[in-house]
């Protein structure tokens, strides 16, 4: 309040109100109070400018040695070799990204190390250590001779599902899960007679997935394999209408193991062209996806046609099958327990979790660029055509490009073909005639662009896949972390890349997210590693 509006508080009174401010330096009774006219902040950094202290380059003590951080700010930048604990604060280079005047900026987590971890600290085991029977290590070394050590989440996962238990799996993208859950399912069918052909089809092992995509890819996985061992294996994939699943149905011989998307089986189960009665095998693949809302009814309803066995013993009965229950999945599930509440299962679920389930992959570069809505184009067609000029000196890999929704895809399409650069699209909002094969000629090389949404970011592999460019940020962790998974994977034949936009605040709450949890190599947070009640106490098994 200005003194002169203040008739009764004296002169002396205002001294010792205005004593601990030194700057206005009150020295005698007599003495006028000093008028401020430039705040003092203003006059101190003008003071500097004069001096030339302010222009001088500002030095930066960056140790020699690998970098966890490399930031653009290099007081941000973390060497390797430091982990900051839980209850330290960390610097984070994304700190200020909620603010419009941090475009521009970015970081990256840089490769620690170069395999991936599926395949560090592999046993010196083999997989017939692991109780599969010659016929099934044939059909494996005759289908896949590449395939010769089990990785750490196949040593771990095969045992128990050979002895009978029900299990949920969850470990990193690319650790090779499909095999974990293929060669027991297709060893426990090779003991068990077929159905009656003449009877409604009726498969022994189903594998539920969340898309066409990844159907076609596991069947064509699991499809040598069967055949080498008198297994009929078909898909069931959805989008075709009703006649062509009739058709795809009625194909003779019946399949003994079927992968299939939930849509099309609950077409199929409704219509009653198909029986799960025979059913001693049940795998959903992409667990936390299928458990995801838009499938959540498909899935009860294929549950409760399921005969779930209560007690292994149950599985041995071969005149009344009951199906042994696998959950797979790179993130863990959430829901799994009400899930499992309803199968009432009365035996405990074997858990396996991965000890690098939810961390930042080590194995790979993530960059971070904050940028401005409108500027992502101009970068993402510079960072395409460095790409595209690297490739022709040094072979490269191909690139993924993830769009947050169909629309986007379509646009930033037309806007890659405007500068003639050639790709394919993949969105969940193709007709189905157009979806199909898109991704398997990306797989085989015949295009290096593949601009999608997140149907491509669930179990679809590629080892040729070098750069995830996630044009949109995910709107969640466990998207990034499928995103993210498709590089860097078991058998990848280039290191991998993820580059990341940032524009919006929700993007930068993530990003930092990621950051802490980078800086201080732990898992990121939020994403739940265990099964809550109403479901007895699982086993836990941690894959070391
Ligand atoms: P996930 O389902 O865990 O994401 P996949 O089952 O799709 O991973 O496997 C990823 C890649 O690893 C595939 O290309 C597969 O052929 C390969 N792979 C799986 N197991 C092995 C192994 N034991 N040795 C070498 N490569 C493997
Ligand atoms: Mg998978």
């Amino acid at each position: 309040m200005p003194l002169a509006w203040c008739p009764r508080l004296s002169l002396r009174a205002a001294r010792l109100f205005l004593a601990p401010r030194r700057d206005l330096a009150i020295s005698g009774p007599d003495e006028p109070l000093p008028v401020v006219r430039i705040p003092r902040t203003l006059q101190r950094r003008q003071e500097e400018r004069q001096s030339g202290r302010r222009n001088s380059t500002r030095l930066v003590l960056v140790r020699p040695g690998r970098l966890l951080i490399s930031a653009r700010r290099p007081e941000f930048n973390q060497p390797a070799r430091l982990t900051l604990a839980c209850w330290e604060s960390a610097p984070l280079a994304s700190r200020g990204w909620k603010n419009r005047r941090s475009r521009w900026d970015h970081f990256s987590i840089e490769r620690s190390q170069r395999e991936t971890p599926a395949l560090r600290n592999l046993s010196e085991g083999s997989f017939a250590d692991l109780g599969l029977v010659p016929r099934v290590l044939c059909a494996l070394q005759e289908v896949a001779p590449e395939v010769v050590r089990p990785t750490t989440v196949q040593s771990s996962t095969i045992p128990p599902l050979l002895r009978g238990r029900h299990i949920l799996c969850a470990a990193e993208t690319g650790s090779g899960k499909t095999l974990s859950y293929l060669l027991p399912l297709l060893q426990q069918l090779l003991g068990r007679p077929s159905p009656d052909p003449r009877s409604v089809p009726a498969p022994r092992g189903l594998v539920l997935v969340p898309s066409r995509e990844l159907a076609e890819q596991v069947r064509t996985v699991a499809e040598p394999l069967g055949n080498s061992l008198g297994l009929q294996v078909r898909e069931l994939g959805g989008g075709r209408g009703m006649s062509r699943i009739r058709l795809q149905l009625l194909k003779q011989p019946p399949a003994d193991v079927l992968v299939a998307t939930p849509g099309a089986l609950w077409k199929a189960l409704k219509r009653q062209l198909m029986s799960l009665e025979q059913l001693s095998f049940l795998v959903l693949d992409e667990v936390d996806t299928l458990l995801d809302e838009s499938f959540l009814e498909l899935v009860d309803y294929i549950l409760e046609k399921s005969h779930i066995a209560e007690r292994p013993d149950e599985l041995k009965d071969p005149f009344n099958p009951k199906a042994q229950l696998v959950l797979v999945g790179a993130t863990f599930p959430k829901g799994v327990s009400q899930l499992l509440s309803k199968v009432a299962i009365s035996e405990s679920l074997t858990t396996i979790t991965s000890s690098k389930l939810h961390c930042v992959m080590p194995h790979v570069k993530q960059t971070f660029m904050r940028l401005k809505g409108a500027e992502k184009v101009a970068e993402l067609i510079q960072i395409l055509k460095q790409h595209d000029r690297a490739d022709r000196t040094c072979s490269s890999g191909t690139i993924l490009v993830f769009c947050n929704s169909s629309s986007t895809v379509n646009w930033l399409g037309y806007i890659l073909d405007d500068h003639k650069i050639q790709h394919l699209r993949l969105q969940g909002q193709m007709p189905a005639s157009m979806r199909t094969g898109i991704f398997q000629s990306f797989q085989k090389g015949y295009r290096d662009i593949l601009l999608c949404t997140d149907i491509a970011s669930r179990g679809l592999d590629s080892i040729h896949v070098d750069l995830v460019v996630n044009y949109d940020f995910p709107l969640t962790l466990q998207d990034y972390i499928h995103r993210a998974g498709r590089v860097g994977r078991v058998g990848s034949e280039l290191p991998g890349t993820v580059i990341s936009f940032v524009t919006h605040p929700w993007d930068v709450s993530l990003v930092q997210k990621i950051e802490l949890a980078a800086r201080r190599k732990r898992s990121l947070p939020g994403l739940g590693s265990s099964v809550r009640e109403p479901f007895p106490p699982a086993d836990v098994n941690v894959v070391p």
